[in-house]
């Protein structure tokens, strides 16, 4: 399967990696859009968060628990961050393989574009 995060998860793409987990990894955007902006995903392949059976939802959880502690660690926490997770073609997904974005560093805008 040709996808760019399973790259990153089995080694064969490059990334700034920022958490190493048994079912989860965070690394830097490519473009980041704030001055921190990290991509947390399940090693995994699910295509979006659309596409996560009932059964399998504790894999969000373990996304959430990652940002937790990215926040923590890096201090972003308490002045705040925003999570955001795009799914499909209106929500704006570009990378099919299902990913948290971490934005912080600069007061976010409401509503987003
Ligand atoms: P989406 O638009 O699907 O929610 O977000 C995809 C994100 O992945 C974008 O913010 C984009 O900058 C980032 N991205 C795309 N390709 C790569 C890559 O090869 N490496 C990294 N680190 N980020 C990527
Ligand atoms: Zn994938």
């Amino acid at each position: 399967m040709d996808c760019v995060f399973c790259g990153i998860a089995n080694g064969t793409v490059p990334a700034r990696l920022l958490h190493e987990g048994e079912r989860v990894l965070a690394f830097a955007d490519l473009n980041p859009q704030a001055p921190t902006h990290i991509l947390i995903i399940p090693r995994a392949h699910y295509a979006s968060i659309q596409d996560v059976p009932a059964a399998e939802f504790g894999i969000i959880g373990e996304l959430t628990a990652v940002a937790q502690d990215l926040a923590r660690a890096r201090g972003i926490w308490p002045a705040g961050y925003r999570l955001v997770v795009n799914a499909g073609p209106d929500g704006g997904q570009t990378v099919g393989h299902l990913h948290v974005h971490l934005l912080a560093g600069r007061q976010m805008t409401w509503p987003p574009g």
